[in-house]
């Protein structure tokens, strides 16, 4: 038997689904299919993993309590429980969270709104420091596709207005700020920024001695010493709040200047499980990201 009758009323629950916004309107159609299955499973997996709500009706965000979490296990089996968490979410008026992030133009840019704002705000305690993370960025918020370029990820976190590329030009000369230290995190190669600092009087940064760091040539290919001077530790303030962190360089990254990723910088907190809940955040749906050729395999993989 390949298609066995459910043992509950399928038309009522994907009723429900359609009001919480997981399917179209007119997709209670009482066949219980792939679609709707997919739907109950991205339905659930919001529940139990997410705070995330909006609200049916003002659209607006309606985040919930961690006690309001769903606790059952992530399937597309409708259970008592299924029932009422689909009926909690109707009680309270929430809805998937698509769009529950707009997104806002930074000096250079465009971010996530929340990430924006702390993003601009470190742009400026850093030039307090006589250091700079300004722009011109190398990337920004990236439009959704898949992507064959060199170094750059089809499931990036830039999609999702979460990532930002620092300047890579002030990487080497003729506007030299930045110098590169390799460092390992026990599982791969990430880098270590010293930016040189506006006053080179002792006023801002620390002293460093030529031979107290060894950086990166990216150009070169080579290890060099930084040159006597005052600088901050560019990495360790941009990750002082515990918001924005630095990532490991692709492999390959010896032959390929292009995946070393030193300059990339993403939002911390609250990753979502999939490349497909993180963009619903931001607006787009599943419908959406399938114009522009992703899978739902695609969807389905971790976001980054
Ligand atoms: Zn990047």
């Amino acid at each position: 038997m390949a298609n066995p009758t459910p043992a509950f009323d399928v038309k009522l629950v994907q009723g429900k689904l359609v009001t919480i916004g997981y399917l179209p309107a007119g997709g209670d159609d009482g066949k219980w299919g792939g679609g709707s299955k997919r739907a109950l499973i991205r339905f659930k997996r919001r529940a139990a993993k997410s705070l995330y709500r909006i609200s049916q009706a003002t659209g607006g965000p309606a985040d919930c309590a961690g006690s309001d979490l769903f606790t059952g296990a992530v399937n597309d089996t409708v259970d008592a429980a299924t029932i009422t968490e689909l009926d909690k979410w109707i009680a309270k008026k929430w809805k998937a969270p698509l769009g529950r992030f707009a997104f806002k133009d930074i000096t250079g840019g465009k971010l996530r709104e929340d990430v924006a704002d702390e993003w601009t705000k470190l742009v400026t305690r850093i030039k307090g420091l006589g250091g700079t993370i300004d722009s011109p960025y190398g990337d920004t918020k990236r439009r959704p596709g898949r992507t064959s370029k060199s170094g750059a990820s089809s499931f990036s976190f830039h999609i999702a207005g979460r990532a930002i590329d620092i300047d890579q030009a002030l990487g080497g000369p003729p506007n030299h700020r930045y110098y590169i230290k390799k460092e390992s995190d026990g599982t791969g190669t990430v880098w270590r920024i010293y930016c040189k600092t506006d006053k080179q009087d002792g006023a801002q940064g620390k002293q460093y001695k030529k031979g107290d760091v060894e950086c990166w040539s990216f150009w070169g290919k080579k290890a060099y010493q930084i040159p006597e001077g005052y600088y901050i530790d560019l990495t360790a303030e941009i990750e002082a709040s515990g918001q924005f962190e630095r990532i490991r360089a692709q492999t390959g990254w010896e032959s390929n200047t292009n995946k070393s990723e030193w300059w990339h910088f993403q939002w911390k907190p609250d990753k979502q499980e999939t490349f497909g809940d993180e963009l619903e955040l931001v607006g787009y749906s599943e419908k959406d990201l399938k114009a522009v050729g992703y899978t739902e395999a695609d969807l389905d993989r971790k976001p980054g």
